[in-house]
């Protein structure tokens, strides 16, 4: 869908284009500025994109044309008629967030402004098929019950796995066990609606790059870890994810720790995710075994999360909190490697595990300076993801509305 090359717009060091160059280019900025900055007037918009008076005119009224954006008399004025600024439409146009995870799968139907309209949950279905099937009666059903507030322009889809943007497939989803599997396609056909997919750290990255507050304080360039039923991470350099070739970088949770370590999903030994894994910290706690698929499928059926546990830590209990930071040195490991060759200017981490955050992070900075090459890269910014934010699915909502607002591909 040539979503793998979308690029955002950065309102804070752009060149407006010439007349030689794309028109489409400066009614990208000036969408982006709306949407940043709303509400504007016209005339600001002129002051702050450097844009001539009949370009803004031109451009505004072909976004209003396009029903993009909206012009309402709003605020007051001394004297006068009221000034008119300008909005981005948001409210009637929904997007359907899915967050396909090991245990459970969420679905969200929110506006364009991220704001909640519907949320579903219910256990993962066992094969790709199956899981189509029921995410096409849900969204069919939702989509209807809300029918009146606006039409839904698309589904975003987020895996823990792969996702291969050329052919559409998920060539790997270690944790879920699929290899190969179409399940965007098995979705599209069966509700007639765009349906984008991503991997579960590049939509978590997405979210923040697209669905950040407006204020001009989000981050274009850092590292997003997730750290949930597996461990992935995205990188993101000016605004851009870098994805590598067939979109299959950052499976980071595959990182060897130890060679001869215990057997991992994957195949391999030793892997990052053995060690730090939701499920690897809930085995630690509870003394199980978690070599084969079945010690997982038995310890995801015992229903102790890692909710429980968290809260378990908090509260006092030594074994719980000697469990989380166990996994918080390997987790410090893992981003000792990631600091040491990508050099991020900052790391984020989500996933339930940060409600500790107060017991994360001493242990994974400790981690982290001991094998940081400098002081400087031992000092990288770790922020914690608020759990409460729908991190994933925010980013599948920004799915669907990215292509809207992304930057035109220019060869
Ligand atoms: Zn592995």
């Amino acid at each position: 869908m040539g979503q793998g090359f979308m690029r955002k717009i950065n309102t804070r060091s752009f060149h407006p284009a010439t007349r030689t160059t794309s028109r489409e280019v400066n009614r990208q900025i000036l969408l982006n500025f709306v949407r940043e900055r709303q509400p504007i007037s016209r005339a600001d918009l002129a002051r702050q994109t450097g844009m001539g008076r009949s370009m803004i005119t031109s451009l505004v009224n072909e976004l209003i044309e396009n029903e993009l954006v909206y012009e309402r008399a709003t605020g007051y004025s001394s004297r006068g008629r009221r000034p008119r600024l300008l909005h981005i439409r948001v409210h009637d146009r929904l997007a359907i967030a899915v967050d396909v995870r090991l245990h459970q799968t969420h679905l969200l139907l929110s506006d364009f402004g991220g704001r909640e309209i519907a949320l579903e949950t219910f256990r993962t279905p066992a094969s790709p098929e199956e899981l189509a099937c029921e995410l096409a009666t849900r969204v069919q059903r939702v989509r209807e019950a809300h029918a009146a507030i606006g039409d839904c322009e698309g589904v975003g889809l987020v895996i823990p796995g792969m996702v291969d943007h050329a052919t559409g497939l998920i060539p790997y989803a270690p944790s879920l066990g699929w290899c190969d599997v179409d399940l965007r396609g098995m979705l599209a056909e069966q509700v007639a609606l765009p349906v984008y997919m991503e991997r579960d750290a590049v939509a978590c990255a997405l979210a923040h790059t697209w669905m950040g507050r407006a204020s001009g304080d989000a981050v274009d360039s850092f590292v997003y870890m997730t750290v949930s039923d597996g461990i992935g991470a995205s990188l993101v350099s000016n605004g851009m994810i870098f994805r590598g070739r067939g979109d299959a970088a950052g499976e980071f949770g595959h990182i060897p720790l130890n060679l001869d370590g215990p057997p991992c999903l994957c195949g391999a030994r030793g892997c990052l995710e053995v060690y730090a894994s939701n499920p690897a910290t809930i085995a630690r706690y509870v003394g199980r075994e978690l070599s084969t698929r079945e010690d997982h499928t038995r310890l995801r059926e015992s229903e102790f999360t890692i909710t429980d546990l968290v809260a378990r830590a908090r509260s006092g209990d030594s074994p719980a909190r000697a469990a989380l930071e166990a996994t918080s040195r390997f987790l410090g490991v893992g981003l000792a490697v990631v600091v040491n060759t990508l050099s991020p200017s900052r790391v984020i981490v989500g996933g339930e595990i940060t409600s500790a955050w107060e017991i994360l992070e001493p242990v994974m900075r400790k981690a982290l300076a001991e094998r940081a090459l400098t002081l400087a890269a031992a000092e990288t910014p770790i922020h914690p993801e608020p759990t409460d934010r729908q991190t994933r699915l925010r980013g599948a909502t920004a799915l669907v509305l990215a292509p809207v607002f992304a930057a035109p591909r220019i060869a």
